[in-house]
């Protein structure tokens, strides 16, 4: 008997909206639209907190990559140049930067990389830190221990 009840009961909650109060169906209503804002809240919060942390994380390497290449920037050497006296390296024949196409004049600054190519310190500094490669022949200026992904054909 109290089983057949307990059916009843649960089978009672169960109905159809239309037999409910009109007040208790708005109050369903109203709750089930709170339920789901909750969870989209939720839902939105929690994954623009992983952005977030991604995104930190992806600014901390990048950073890190940064100050990693200034400083191997800064153990390269650098030279003025002077026409006419002519570096003993395989190189020498250039006397113009390949950054800006511009021949190099006296007392200009001038960036020597690992492979003994030569430009405008201010011309290669901003591209090495993008590039980090040679702008003419394309060698890692990080040196060999880093795979070049990005330098072999596909
Ligand atoms: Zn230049
Ligand atoms: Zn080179």
């Amino acid at each position: 008997m109290s089983l057949l009840c307990l059916g009843h009961a649960s089978a009672g909650s169960a109905l159809p909206f239309h037999a409910l109060s009109p007040q208790k169906y708005l109050q369903q209503l109203w709750n089930t639209i709170l339920l789901i804002a909750l969870l989209l809240c939720t839902g939105v919060m929690v994954q623009a907190q992983r952005q977030s942390r991604q995104e930190l994380s992806e600014r901390d390497a990048e950073l890190d990559l940064k100050q990693h290449i200034r400083r191997r920037l800064l153990a390269l050497k650098t030279r003025r140049y002077h026409p006419g006296k002519p570096p003993r390296s395989r190189a020498c024949e250039i006397d113009s930067c390949a950054v800006c196409l511009d021949q190099f004049h006296k007392s200009q600054w001038l960036r020597v990389l690992p492979c003994s190519h030569e430009f405008h310190r201010d011309c290669v500094d901003p591209w090495l830190l993008l590039q980090q490669t040679c702008p003419l022949c394309k060698r890692n200026i990080l040196g060999e221990n880093r795979p070049d992904t990005q330098l072999s054909p596909p």
